[in-house]
């Protein structure tokens, strides 16, 4: 399944245009900070799963 857009991970912008083969994306480009590296894109759900797993996180607030 092809997600709608997917996510730049250097500023966060959604990013419509993009190239999407076995579940990942192989060719994007942001055109809000010029990033085009297919690495650094990520679709909403993978950025949700990354948000939620924060267990390198430390909390530690005294
Ligand atoms: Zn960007």
């Amino acid at each position: 399944m092809i997600p709608d857009y997917v996510i730049c991970l250097e500023c966060e912008s959604p990013v419509y245009v993009f190239e999407w083969e076995d579940g990942k994306v192989v060719e994007a480009v942001c055109t809000v900070c010029g990033n085009e590296d297919p690495e650094t894109f990520a679709t909403e759900d993978q950025m949700e799963a990354l948000a939620s797993d924060r267990r390198w996180d430390t909390h530690d607030h005294g």
